[in-house]
Order: structure tokens, then C-alpha cells, then sequence
């Protein structure tokens, strides 16, 4: 399936209100219950970080609820297996012998495992696809990114201002249908036609 792109602007308070219709936001089949996706951005002000996170329930029928929990779950697992590998191996390689070194090692190998992490996963998920179709349209949740992205649905949230949802539909009907009923919203692609 064809993925469709759309924009949705925050409200003036910065909140997301998005609304669903009652169907399944995979298949179209009517909703028997909800996942939550949590996207969030963090910030970094004078003195520390502070984290927007925001929680939209997002309907499903009740097969494709299951089938995207497996699905990401299955990913899930598959990426921090990858970063805890890169990790340990890194460690066992450079054998840092001072705190100050450890600290920085550790740091490193982190931010290491968690882009060879993605690619094991993304790796993973072309190969599963041959054994289960959907996992084509289960994204990779990216933790602290898009946590809880679910099957045939993503939300992020745009770093810079006014932090745009980034929203991924892969039923191009039912991301049509999600246009009408949010005013604001825009077509990535039907907005690159045009200009
Ligand atoms: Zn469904």
C-alpha cells in the first residue's frame, strides 16, 4: 500500500485534538477498540531537558489490534537486542579502564547501538514481511521518537516551530476520510502537486 502524508497543525494551547471516525484506521472495518500512540519531542531550556509528550487513541478491529501489537513488539525487541549487542561488544573491545572513560565509552556505544539497533530492525522487517504481510505497514517505533507507532498509522511531531504532526497513513481511504473531519490538516502530497 501506498503510505499518505498528512500535516496537522497544534491547537493555541500547543495540544493536538484529533479526531477518528469509528473505523478500523487499517482496514475500514468498524472499531471494536483503541491503541495508544505516544509521539514527543523533547526541548532543551537553561537548565535541563523537558519532554512534550501527547496520547492519541487511535481505533482498531480487534484482529488488527492484535496483529499491530505482535508486530511491533516483535521490532521492538529486535532493536534493543541489536543495541544491547553493539554495547556489550563495544565494551568488551575497548576495555575502558578510568570512570571518566567509561562515562564517554558507554555514551558512544549507546548512541551506536541505537543506529545499528534501527537498521537490524529495518533489516528484520524486510525479511519478516515475506512471512507477515502487515509488518510491510507496522513502522519501526523508535523509542523516544514515536513510541507506539502502530499498524498502518505513525505520528511525530516536527522539532522546529509550530511542531506539526507528522501523521502516516497507509489506507489512503480512511486518511482521506481523517482530512474531512480535521480542519487544518494537509496533503504532503497532494501540496507538492500543487506548488
Ligand atoms: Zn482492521
Amino acid at each position: 500500500m501506498k503510505e499518505k502524508s498528512i500535516y496537522f497543525p497544534p491547537d493555541t494551547g500547543g495540544h493536538y485534538n484529533l479526531k477518528f471516525s469509528d473505523r478500523c484506521v487499517y482496514c475500514g472495518q468498524p472499531k471494536e477498540t483503541y491503541l495508544y500512540v505516544t509521539p514527543k519531542w523533547s526541548e532543551r531550556t537553561l537548565d535541563s531537558w523537558v519532554e512534550h509528550s501527547f496520547t492519541f487513541n487511535v481505533p482498531y478491529c480487534g484482529k488488527h489490534a492484535k496483529e499491530s501489537l505482535t508486530n511491533v513488539t516483535i521490532l521492538k525487541d529486535i532493536f534493543y537486542v541489536g543495541l544491547v549487542l553493539t554495547v556489550i561488544g563495544g565494551f568488551i573491545k575497548i576495555r575502558p579502564d578510568e570512570v571518566t572513560a567509561i562515562a564517554g565509552t558507554l555514551f558512544i556505544l549507546v548512541l551506536a547501538g541505537g543506529v545499528i539497533g534501527l537498521l537490524i530492525a529495518w533489516l528484520a522487517k524486510k525479511i519478516l514481511t515475506r512471512f507477515i504481510p502487515s509488518m510491510a505497514d507496522t513502522p519501526i517505533p523508535i523509542p523516544k521518537v514515536v513510541e507506539g507507532g502502530t499498524l498502518g498509522f505513525s505520528a511525530s511531531i516536527m522539532t522546529f516551530d509550530p511542531h506539526e504532526l507528522l501523521l502516516m497513513f497507509t489506507n489512503e481511504e480512511i486518511a482521506r476520510e481523517w482530512m474531512e473531519l480535521n480542519e487544518g490538516a494537509t496533503d504532503i502530497d497532494l501540496h507538492k502537486r500543487l506548488t
